[in-house]
């Protein structure tokens, strides 16, 4: 049978752990599947941890992983992700803003033959000014830039097939990207409605200030998915594009010098030739420092720059 692991982030949510994780174990239970429960304590102050572990002794299907400090949800999902054991992983925010209600419905489309099923709150329960507007821009621009069009990439509620997600590596904030990354790779994606609640407990742990380190994110996402495998093509364009036109300007001020007596070392132009011929050659050189980095990294991970089907 199929084994189902879940996967909960879990930073200061102390009121809301017993009732999200009591009503994940029925529906699991009521469906009938093979699950396991890992909670991840990314660093919550708040007795979190302690509340995890006293739901411990009654629930033999619950794990627990507790971090040093708060590395983010980001983190915590990677953790959950590297401790599973399931044939597919599950993740759910903590704050029961999202229904276990609808775990069933991701499991049947990934049990259908998709890779990732990723959760869309249609009619989702945040403010709208700090939330649910930049929301929507950011979901049209990491749509447009990523080239994957999905309505909701803030939602936490997604499924994933695990040999999926056992070759994608996260950093900073980049756990909503993961779809657009592996949809790049060329894993199949799907997006379904899930409900969506209000928060009753605790706080959210974001603010207003998310918007930029979503916006710098989808920078460091974009140049990744088009140029991480090419470094050379995307810093060399840059340099040769430099030094052909510090040669066409270096000509320009040789002609000016010998037909128009305009004297070199007072011509503007001519530095502007050393200028652009220096940066030039320096994005030449990064292009190549990148293509030595990206064969250690590659080779010393021995991670693979594809995803494999079947063999
Ligand atoms: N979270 C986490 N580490 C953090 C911030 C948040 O593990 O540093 C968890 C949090 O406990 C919750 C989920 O990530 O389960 C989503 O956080 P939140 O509900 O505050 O975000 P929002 O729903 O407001 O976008
Ligand atoms: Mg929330």
């Amino acid at each position: 049978m199929k084994k189902i692991s879940v996967v909960i982030p879990i930073y200061n949510e102390k009121e809301n752990i017993d009732e999200l994780i009591s009503s994940i174990s029925s529906v699991m239970a009521e469906n009938n599947y093979s699950y396991e429960i890992i909670a991840v304590d990314d660093g919550s102050r708040d007795g979190s941890y302690e509340q995890l572990k006293q739901i411990k002794q009654t629930n033999k299907d619950l794990k627990i992983i507790k971090f040093k400090k708060n590395y983010g949800q980001t983190q915590a999902i990677m953790a959950g992700f590297d401790a599973s054991i399931g044939d597919m992983v599950i993740t759910i925010d903590a704050d029961l803003q999202n229904d276990p209600q609808d775990i069933p419905l991701l499991v049947e489309k990934i049990d259908q033959g998709y890779d990732i099923v990723s959760g869309w709150r249609e009619k989702r329960k945040d403010n709208f000014i700090i939330r649910r507007l930049p929301s929507i821009i950011a979901n049209k621009l990491i749509s447009w830039f990523t080239g994957v069009n999905l309505h909701d990439y803030g939602c936490t509620l997604k499924a994933y097939k695990s040999k999926v997600i056992k070759n994608i590596r996260l950093y900073g904030q980049l756990h909503r990207f993961i779809p657009a990354v592996a949809a790049r790779m060329g894993v199949s994606l799907l997006e379904i409605k899930v409900k969506h609640y209000p928060r009753k407990k605790g706080k959210s742990k974001y603010g207003i200030f998310r918007i930029w380190t979503v916006l710098l994110d989808l920078i460091t996402v974009k140049f990744f998915l088009s140029y991480s495998g090419r470094p050379m093509q995307f810093f060399g364009s840059f340099g040769l594009v430099g030094m052909v036109f510090s040669f066409i300007i270096f000509i320009v001020t040789i002609y000016m010098k010998l037909m128009k007596s305009i004297d070199m070392t007072g011509n503007p132009l001519f530095y502007l030739a050393i200028f652009l011929g220096f940066i030039g050659m320096q994005c030449i050189l990064m292009g190549l420092l990148g293509e030595i980095n990206i064969r250690t990294y590659y080779e010393s991970l021995n991670k693979g720059t594809y995803v494999i089907d079947e063999e």
